[in-house]
């Protein structure tokens, strides 16, 4: 009967692509978290949080949330603009 299956899945692929059954458990490299559908290799993203896979959006929208805000500080200005001198008139020389 397993050939049947095997039949039998080949053309509900062929027609209506993967049903991703058979999913490995949840990785984690960096901050991405994800299963793989071992039969066609597609990644889902998974939430350690929710315990459970999310859509796409909801992992991009986790991502955005996770980067810090960037800070903004003033640069001292350079010594080429900062007076030196006294401006003092000389004579011209004929
Ligand atoms: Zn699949």
């Amino acid at each position: 009967m397993s050939w049947l299956r095997a039949v039998y899945s080949f053309f509900y692929e062929l027609l209506f692509g993967c049903s991703h059954g058979h999913l490995t458990r949840p990785f984690t490299i960096a901050t991405h978290s994800y299963k793989v559908c071992l039969d066609c290799g597609k990644q889902f993203p998974y939430s350690l949080e929710k315990m459970r896979t999310i859509h796409s959006w909801e992992a991009a929208r986790q991502t955005a949330h996770a980067v810090p805000a960037a800070t903004v500080s003033a640069m001292p200005a350079p010594a080429a603009f900062a007076p030196s001198e006294a401006y003092e008139p000389r004579e011209a020389v004929a």
